[in-house]
């Protein structure tokens, strides 16, 4: 623009920027913030058989306090059983624990990397500080990081999280450490010297799924759950995804909801509502369908971007005309190739973007799953957190198989190493012969 048409009726006196009219600023506002920080809308809808099903919800944490330019969203489901307070004590510190092992002072890239193995370090210490109280209560947790359009999700148990974009896409970003449905679980149990089967009942017969003893707890991963075997750890299984740049829409959902509805149906059936409709419609389907069984919670999260368009969530605002028919065409487009229920247009859907995968990992080892000795500061325990002097560091060290091991994988405090060889069914007093 020249110098001469940019002073216009409505700019002021000549050396003072022109005024802009409110509704450009707010559009150019929302246009930045399209890259970093889409809006993050939420509901959840929960019907109580036991009261053990909990949901966080923390829609405005700050990576660096004080700092909004760091701003990240967190929503968890929690599933207790035998009681409710792993539940209430996950709900209160596994967030806390997760942010102790994230590093002070990193770049966001740093941060969005460095938090799987910050999330598998957060689950173990909410695990042990639980289990010292001496509670027998266990829990399932999910828990959500929502940065920008990047989320990273880690689970133990078999609440799930999935995820749909506008276009149909449809990912899941759980694992269900289920022992009737995971057969790497029930390898891993037994190898860590846990007893699978099932109950059984006077004659031999057996019944029901598939447990492990001691505890007969069908879970393979938990937190909390003192009185059943160490093998049933509380290592979660972490995916990390980027969202296309129409955002998307994530259920997050106890065991009530997935035993009653396959992942696309809860998809389909709250297409087009607002988050609040949206989790209401999803625990009732299931309750018609399966009967209230069990605790039954829905949380429905949508994370909407300034392109905005009308399918994923009602709530999503309603472009302008023009932009609305565009963006309608290239979903009607993509969803006929993906969720071909009710597709027509065959037109162009290239443009709509697809989930991008970033990170994926689901073993129980730790070695693999928290940051090397090498990388990390030297002496301070991956998972507690706790700063320990080198001298007590060679003192534990002196086994030959430890100084063999000493510089490779995550450094432990003694408590936590303990806590892991437990886990990996090491250091456990032999088996009698047992006739089976
Ligand atoms: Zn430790």
């Amino acid at each position: 623009m020249s110098a001469a048409t940019a002073i216009s009726p409505d700019s002021g006196p000549i050396g003072r920027p022109p005024l802009v009219p409110l509704a450009t600023l707010i559009g150019r506002e929302l246009r930045e913030e399209n890259s970093d920080s889409p809006i993050v809308k939420y509901e959840y809808y929960n019907y109580a058989k036991r009261g053990e099903d909990l949901v966080l919800s923390k829609p405005d944490c700050l990576r660096v306090p004080n700092d909004p330019s760091t701003s990240f969203s967190v929503f968890g489901v929690f599933d207790g059983h035998n009681g409710v307070s792993a539940a209430v004590y996950s709900k209160e510190h596994l967030l806390d624990d997760v942010m102790s092992a994230v590093p002070e002072g990193i770049s966001r890239d740093e941060w969005l990397q460095t938090l799987p193995s910050a999330l598998v370090a957060g689950f173990v210490k909410c695990d042990i500080d639980f289990q010292r109280r001496g509670e027998v209560s266990g829990t399932t947790a999910t828990l959500v990081v929502i940065d920008g359009l990047t989320v990273t999700v880690a689970s133990v148990g078999d609440s799930r999280c999935i995820l749909v974009t506008p276009g149909g896409e449809l990912s899941l970003l759980t694992v269900d450490h289920r022992l009737d449905d995971n057969e790497d679980e029930v390898n891993r149990v037994r190898a860590s010297g846990g007893e699978v089967g099932r109950l059984n009942i006077c004659g031999g017969q057996e019944v029901g799924p598939l447990r492990c003893w001691p505890g007969g707890l069908c879970l393979s991963r938990s937190i909390g759950d003192m009185d059943v075997g160490e093998f049933i750890v509380p290592v979660p299984h972490v995916k990390q995804v980027k969202l296309p740049n129409t955002g998307g829409r994530l259920i997050i959902a106890s065991d009530g909801i997935w035993d009653a509805m396959k992942n696309d149906v809860a998809v389909k059936s709250c297409r087009g509502l607002f988050t609040k409709e949206a989790a209401r419609t999803i625990v009732k389907n299931a309750l018609r369908t399966s009967g209230l069984k069990d605790d039954t919670t829905c949380l429905v999260v949508d994370v909407i971007t300034t392109i905005r368009n009308v399918t994923a969530g009602a709530e999503l605002s309603l472009p302008s005309p023009k932009k609305s028919q565009k963006l309608k065409a290239l979903f009607l487009g993509k969803k006929s190739h993906t969720m071909s229920d009710e597709g027509k247009a065959g037109r162009s859907s290239r443009s709509v973007g697809s989930i991008e995968e970033l990170f994926e990992e689901g073993s129980a080892m730790l070695e693999k799953r928290l940051p090397s000795r090498a990388s990390s500061d030297a002496f301070r325990c991956a998972i507690c957190q706790l700063q320990q002097s080198p001298s007590e560091d060679l003192l534990m060290d002196n086994g030959p198989e430890r100084s063999q091991n000493k510089l490779e994988g995550p450094f432990l405090c003694t408590d936590c190493r303990k806590k892991k060889d437990a886990m990996e069914g090491k250091n456990r007093p032999p088996k009698p012969p047992k006739n089976r």
